[in-house]
């Protein structure tokens, strides 16, 4: 500090003063008097002073003292500039300036000396004084100049503080602690710059729904986990040059000297690690992430700005794609703009009624009955044309529409069947599945939304599916669990979808006391492809029999899948073979149509009954 200071602060005796850098202080950021402070014990010496300063600038207003047990209390008041005398009778003027200033001075200071002290400079040095005046070279003149040189020092050290706090508070997240992006932005800028003939990569990694974690966990506990992410990265990676995070907890990772293909390697390395964080107060738990990377060789030109955008560009494709990782290609930026688009429309297409449902039958294996639907969402962009649903909700997760989107969806769902109840279209044991995105079961007020919901439709409730996915990311997937099984009481019925995937698997199976497990499509595929495959479709099978739990096999295209699911003891299908996803006035007339065929049923019974 004491370097730092001296560079900008010395030049004792005004004597360095540049006039004409002085002048413009006053003239441009001074209108108005100037008040300056003279504490001297020797009123004589505080009136020449005086006389003088008023003489060199009518605008200089000066107030002087004399009295030392008053001066303490001037040191707090808010002059432009004060001369302090040395030796102030018993007093050492230094002293009261060390005992009355807290840290450096609010104004600039001017020594009175009557001698040249270098010990006495040294101290005044670290106190932050400005100027030293010998109380014999006291002149009109020097006085002028000594006040127009501090004055002028002091803004300028003020300015530079006050850079520095800037450039600190640009460097370093508050929240975190980390470093941020605009500090990785400029570091690359550097190492660009300065190694134009070397590969640089840039990485931007992310953990699988920080935001909603954040949320469901508190920002304390958030801050916890993005730390030993961050110092989980600088382990994996040593040789990283520069490790930051951006606003929305991205972690920036910038390296060099590693050309394209190892760093796909690194990044694939990364991205099939599961992260493994303890938090004091809770469990260990395992968390996924993605990452995108763009590369810079040495016969290219990109910009710092351009790496850090488009590894965050090849970030958000891999986490839509759902993929591990994804390398910068120009074509992902066209994936970005539909995401945008995305993000941008939601709202006002849940308010417009232009995101709707589509439901895809459910059929009894042993009758072929009808015996439920899934609510599958469908939007026709003006603009973008039919997008794909897990694109909406995984873009509704990152800019957290979730919520809106997942209530829109589950109020839906409640609505058709009420509808179907009013006509008399319900058979007992139908249901009617929704989705719920495992960013939703994290939001803290899932719960509380659905469960009002349920409230309002009580009767519906009761026909009503929620299917969870992905839920063994969650950080409390015990408590999510019992959050599950709470929504019970209104009559709603849990299924695990996607089994068998990566996101549901056994561990599910434990937290979640589901009434249906619906394997994912690519078992069916497999089990109707070999032998080994049909080996762990038949165990899945009997295992969740044992558990007391409906299977539900998805994707079923062909007979000879459905002769497979038959022999195998499959509960219930889903897919094409039986029925595309339908628009609800379709589906509403396959309800009529059972309830047609029941009727005749009946009739039937009774005719044969009265017949016998
Ligand atoms: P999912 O929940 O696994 O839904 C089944 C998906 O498989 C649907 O795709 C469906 O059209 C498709 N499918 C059905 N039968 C077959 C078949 O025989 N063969 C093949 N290849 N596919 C079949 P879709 O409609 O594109 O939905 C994709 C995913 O989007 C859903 O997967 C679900 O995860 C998500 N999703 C859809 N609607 C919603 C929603 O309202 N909320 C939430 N959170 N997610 C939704
Ligand atoms: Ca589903
Ligand atoms: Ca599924």
């Amino acid at each position: 500090m004491v370097n730092e200071l001296e560079s900008l602060w010395l030049g004792p005796q005004g004597s360095t003063t540049d006039a004409e850098q002085s002048d413009s202080y006053f003239t441009s950021a001074h209108e108005g008097p100037i008040n300056i402070l003279v504490l001297d014990d020797q009123p004589a010496a505080c009136e020449l002073i005086a006389r003088h300063l008023k003489k060199a600038n009518p605008n200089y207003q000066v107030k002087y003292v004399h009295d030392v047990p008053c001066m303490p209390i001037e040191l707090q008041m808010g002059y432009d500039v004060a001369f302090v005398d040395l030796h102030l009778g018993e007093t050492d003027g230094l002293q009261l300036l060390e005992d009355n200033l807290n840290g450096l001075p609010a104004f600039p200071i001017i020594l009175l000396t009557n001698d040249d002290n270098p010990a006495a400079q040294k101290r005044a040095l670290k106190l932050g004084i400005a100027d030293f005046i010998r109380k014999s070279d006291i002149s009109q003149e020097l006085l002028d100049k000594s006040v127009r040189y501090s004055t002028n020092l002091f803004q300028q050290y003020q300015l530079r503080e006050q850079m520095t706090a800037m450039e600190r508070a640009l460097s370093v997240d508050p929240v975190t602690k980390l470093n941020t992006a605009a500090y990785c932005h400029h570091h690359i800028e550097r190492l660009l710059e300065e190694s134009p003939a070397r590969h640089v990569s840039v990485l931007s990694c992310q953990i699988h729904n920080i935001a909603a974690i954040g949320r469901g966990i508190g920002l304390t506990r958030e801050v916890e986990i993005l730390q030993q992410y961050n110092r989980w990265l600088a382990d994996q990676v040593p040789s990283h040059h520069v490790l930051g995070i951006t606003k929305d907890s991205q972690m920036i990772l910038a390296l060099m000297d590693t050309d394209e293909r190892d760093t796909a390697r690194l990044c694939r390395q990364l991205s099939m690690q599961v992260l493994n964080f303890n938090l004091d107060d809770n469990a260990p738990f395992n968390l996924a992430h993605c990452i995108g990377a763009a590369h810079r060789s040495p016969d290219q030109t990109s910009s710092a700005q351009e790496l850090l955008h488009h590894s965050l560009v090849a970030l958000q494709t891999s986490r839509s794609e759902r993929q591990p990782y994804k390398l910068y290609n120009p074509k992902l930026l066209k994936h970005v703009e539909r995401r945008a688009i995305v993000a941008r429309d939601i709202t006002k297409a849940l308010v417009d009624k232009e995101i709707y449902f589509d439901i895809q039958p459910q059929y009894n294996v042993a009758d072929a009955k009808l015996v439920g639907g899934e609510l599958l969402m469908r939007w026709n962009h003006p603009e973008l044309g039919l997008i794909n649903p897990e694109m909406v909700v995984e873009v509704a997760e990152a800019n957290q529409q979730i919520g809106t989107l997942g209530s829109y969806a589950l109020c839906s769902a409640l609505k058709a069947i009420e509808a179907w109840l009013e006509q008399g279209l319900m058979p007992h044991g139908l249901r009617l599945a929704v989705n719920v995105s495992a960013a939703e079961l994290e939001s803290p007020d899932y719960f509380e939304g659905a469960a009002l919901a349920l409230n309002q439709h009580e009767e519906a409730a009761c026909f009503l599916e929620l299917e969870v996915t992905e839920s063994i990311k969650l950080v409390n997937p015990q408590e999510t669990g019992k959050a599950l099984a709470g929504l019970r009481k209104y009559g709603v019925t849990i299924a695990i979808d996607d089994f068998g995937t990566a996101h549901a698997n056994l561990g599910q199976l434990c937290h979640i006391d589901a009434n249906t497990v619906k394997l994912d499509k690519s078992i069916v595929y497999a089990a109707d492809q070999s032998k080994r495959a049909r080996t762990i479709y038949q165990s899945i099978r009997k295992m969740i029999h044992a558990l007391g739990t409906k299977i539900v096999a998805e994707g079923i295209e062909t007979t000879s899948q459905l002769e497979l699911a038959r022999a195998i003891g499959i509960d219930v299908v889903q897919g094409y073979l039986m029925s595309r996803p339908i628009p609800t006035t379709e589906f509403t007339d396959l309800l009529k149509h059972e309830a047609d065929i029941q009727q005749a049923h009946i009739a039937l019974h009774n005719v044969s009954n009265e017949a016998s």
